[in-house]
């Protein structure tokens, strides 16, 4: 098993009387045949002819009885089937040198009978020896004539698929022939039946369809299938065994062949031939195509020819000289048969049904096992069997609750549990990126990094500069229009004074935080697509599509300073990028001025201090070398010897100035440091105050861009300066919203939005009436202040930050809204009141 075996070839003289004793030789090994052909004399003199042949195969069976033939030739192959080895006997030879005698036999005389009724006998003897299996045999027998497939079975009734014609198909199992009926057997008798019924039908076909029996190949084949009776065992064999009479071999002369022998002997010859061509490539180690296909033989053959086979060949020949010439012609193909290698392997198979019996039997038998470990670790009632939907929702809200925060940890099961888990966690994961980015569409509009035409056209507004960076930022972080922080939003004023400075001083508490909207979150350049904020119902990238598609047609809006100078509101708003820097230029100017004036004046802090810091490095430097140098002086001084003076240590002059120059440097760096803790401090506060004016510039954008192009036109005065309503007071879609009708739902809503209730309407009106003219007061709590004394001015218009020595200082902007609205965040307490507010009071 598994290891390569050759053919067996045989020869079978057919017995006779005129036995070429000359020509024909046995040796005594019983195996080689040595034929010797006289010198033809018509040749002439000089005669090359080849006379002598030795052959050499695995026995010559003379004058054998069938008994002895069978026993020699077949046994094994048959035995062998039934352990699931496919085998293969098949006679070969010219017309009545024996084929059929020795496959079939004479079905008259029992003694006589072949190969063919032995095997079937075999067979069915072994199944009796072999009660632990169930075996089961199933014949057919197939005729091939002239290339032509017949059922030579096919006139007993059959139970199974026909089909026809007759077709040779091929399939990973193999090879068979479709429509070639096969017949279960379940005992010896049924199976003589069979081939007697097979045998009969053979000869009156060639009787009523002109077919000469000994012009056509017949296969009949046997088919075992053996199963265990343990039914634990799902493993089965099968196998085949074709029993294959092959037609005469004989070469039929040109002359005497005309019509139907003719045809015949066409068929034949090529079927051979190409039988042939199939051995000597099987015969050849190094061809790894066999042409099997040619033929209906070989094709027919293809999985019982080499392979996997016991493959054995019997040649039949004449003993007579006449004959020599077919004999010396049978011999060499059985010499080439012999050279042909075959690899018996046992044909396995699963039986599907018994192994899913048997699995299902493991896995109650291992839940069981399992119950008895979890009984014996105290776990009690754990489910193993997949989970359901309810369990499956379990376990999601048992992640989300894990995620948030309110569950500790989630208790472990079992596997599928555990996987179920993760499971969700992957679910849950996708959704809130899902949701995250949604939101972040929502609000804000993304633009691809790679969309150059986008960010050329959000540069070309403005908005970005050339590396990338949002406008308004000198180190890359980018700020965003028109968004208030949550804290700061009209609706969510703070009720009292006190609510007012209890958020100013909890926003403090923050200490380094950013404003959520500082825009540090939103750099650019480390982000795959670069984010521009935008108002909440703005699309930049649309906005600035839109922009370049009108920007030729449509002038955009008036360069003037003045709001009463601008044009009529456009049918549709500028977008922000454009409205933005028009608002720069009016509403915007002031706050604009001092927020660049402030940024440029934190550069210049910054400039300074790193300067600083190269200066505090050098110094440092400076001062590791004098010690170096210093120490060296030191270390000579001790081998030369030291000298005292009345306790005092003599040195030399260098050493001396390099102890001043030490003295000096370390001065030096005393100042150097001091400096750059002040500069520190100062672009810290610097820092602040840009913060503070970036997010005042936008949010005063915000409200005058609702107020340009979205406030219906009626309630403009009413937002006008003296008009009752500040913008921004109020959210902008409640005042866009209201209707006619709903006068008296914002009278209510007034009472209920502002922040001191209805009482503060007038008091704002008082206030806006005075915000020219009003002069302001500063806190500034002490604990937090920078470094140094610091002067405030508060004559000129808001008041700005006079700095310390005079210098030019960054300004802080004041909202002259004090409504808590528009607070900044700042890092220590800055508090502004105006003097005016102090004077008044609230709720007056
Ligand atoms: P083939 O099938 O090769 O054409 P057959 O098997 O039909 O030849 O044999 C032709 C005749 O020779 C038959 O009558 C057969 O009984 C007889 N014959 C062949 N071989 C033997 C043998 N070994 N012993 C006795 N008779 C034989
Ligand atoms: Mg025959």
């Amino acid at each position: 098993m598994g290891s390569r075996k050759k053919v067996h070839a045989f020869v079978r003289v057919r017995p006779t009387d005129d036995f070429a004793h000359e020509m024909i030789k046995y040796r005594d090994d019983n195996k080689t045949i040595d034929i010797h052909l006289k010198k033809d004399t018509r040749r002439g003199v000089v005669n090359n002819q080849q006379t002598d042949w030795s052959f050499k195969l695995d026995r010559v069976l003379h004058d054998a009885s069938q008994d002895l033939v069978y026993e020699t030739v077949a046994k094994d192959v048959v035995s062998q089937a039934l352990n699931g080895f496919n085998g293969t006997i098949m006679c070969y030879g010219q017309t009545g040198a024996g084929k059929t005698y020795t496959m079939t036999g004479a079905t008259e005389n029992y003694k006589h009978r072949g190969i063919l009724p032995r095997a079937l006998q075999q067979v069915f003897r072994m199944i009796e020896e072999r009660p632990t299996h169930a075996i089961t045999v199933r014949v057919s027998y197939l005729e091939i004539y002239n290339e032509s497939l017949f059922d030579l079975l096919s006139t007993l009734p059959y139970v199974g698929p026909s089909a026809t014609p007759m077709t040779i198909v091929e399939n990973p199992q193999g090879v068979f022939i479709k429509g070639l009926s096969v017949h279960l057997t379940s005992q010896e008798e049924d199976a003589f039946s069979l081939l007697f019924e097979g045998e009969t039908n053979r000869i009156i076909a060639s009787h009523t369809m002109n077919k000469n029996s000994s012009r056509s190949h017949c296969i009949f084949t046997i088919y075992v299938e053996a199963r265990s009776r343990t039914l634990s065992d799902e493993k089965y064999v099968t196998s085949k065994i074709n029993l294959v009479d092959l037609a005469g071999s004989e070469r039929l002369g040109k002359s005497r062949s005309e019509g139907r022998v003719l045809k015949e002997a066409t068929y034949i010859n090529k079927s051979l031939s190409f039988l042939e061509q199939a051995i000597i490539a099987l015969g050849d180690q190094k061809r790894d195509h066999i042409p099997f296909r040619q033929c209906k033989l070989t094709h027919a053959l293809k999985d019982s020819l080499g392979g996997n086979c016991n493959m054995v060949l019997v040649t039949n020949i004449y003993g007579e000289a006449a004959q020599l010439e077919e004999t010396l012609s049978s011999l060499r193909f059985a010499s080439r048969m012999k050279l042909v290698t075959t690899e018996p392997a046992i044909n396995e198979k699963y039986d599907a049904e018994r192994m899913v019996k048997n699995l299902e039997k493991e896995l109650a038998l291992l839940k069981q096992e399992l119950a008895i470990h979890d009984s014996l670790a105290n776990r009690t009632l754990v489910n193993y069997d997949p989970m359901d939907e309810i369990q499956i929702a379990e376990i999601n809200s048992q992640v989300r609750r894990y995620l948030e925060g309110t569950l500790e940890e989630i208790d472990i099961i079992n596997l599928r549990q555990i996987q179920e888990v993760f499971n969700q966690f992957r679910m849950v994961l996708s959704q809130q990126e899902q949701e995250v980015e949604s939101t972040l569409r929502r609000k804000y509009t993304l633009i691809d990094k790679n969309d150059y035409a986008a960010i050329s056209a959000v540069q070309k507004a403005g908005l970005v500069d050339a590396d990338g960076h949002l406008v308004g930022e000198p180190d890359g972080q980018g700020f965003g229009l028109g968004v208030a922080p949550f804290s700061v939003k009209p609706g969510k004023k703070s009720k009292s004074k006190k609510m007012f400075k209890e958020q100013v001083s909890s926003s403090a508490r923050k200490e380094g935080a950013s404003s959520p909207l500082s825009g540090k979150d939103l750099d650019v350049s480390t982000s795959k697509t670069q984010m521009i904020l935008s108002s909440k119902d703005g699309d930049v990238k649309d906005m600035l599509v839109r922009d370049r598609e009108t920007s030729n047609t449509e002038p955009l809006a008036s360069d003037s300073p003045k709001e009463e100078l601008r044009p009529p509101r456009p049918s549709t708003p500028p977008t922000k990028p454009v409205a933005f820097e028009d608002f720069k230029n009016e509403r915007g100017s002031e706050i604009n001025r001092i927020f660049k004036e402030n940024k440029s004046i934190l550069n210049e802090r910054r400039k300074r201090a790193s300067e600083t810091t190269q200066r505090i490095n050098a110094i440092k430097r400076e001062i590791d070398m004098t010690k170096e140098a210093l120490n060296l002086q030191k270390s000579l001084r001790e081998k030369q010897g030291e000298y005292e003076n009345k306790g005092l240590m003599i040195i030399d002059e260098e050493e001396f100035l390099l102890i001043l120059k030490l003295k000096d440097l370390k001065k030096q760096y005393r100042t150097e440091h001091q400096d750059l803790r002040d500069l520190r401090a100062e672009v810290q506060y610097c820092q602040h105050l840009v913060d503070q004016c970036r997010h005042r510039l936008l949010t005063e954008f915000d409200i005058w861009y609702n107020e340009s192009f979205f406030v219906p036109e009626d309630l403009q005065m009413a937002l006008k300066p003296g008009g009752g309503i500040r913008p921004g007071m109020m959210p902008l879609n409640k005042i866009v919203s209201l209707g006619e009708d709903d006068q008296d739902r914002f009278g209510q809503l007034q009472q209920t939005t502002l922040p001191e209730g209805p009482d503060s309407v007038s008091f704002y009106n008082a206030k806006v009436k005075m915000e020219q003219k009003v002069t302001w007061g500063i806190w500034v709590s002490r604990k937090a202040r920078p470094q140094g004394p610091q002067y405030w001015d508060t004559q000129d218009g808001p008041p700005h930050f006079r700095g310390r020595g005079g210098k030019r200082q960054p300004r802080e902007i004041q909202s002259p809204r004090v409504s808590g609205y528009l607070l900044p965040t700042p890092e220590w307490h800055t508090v502004v009141v105006p003097q005016t507010l102090a004077r008044c009071g609230h709720g007056q």
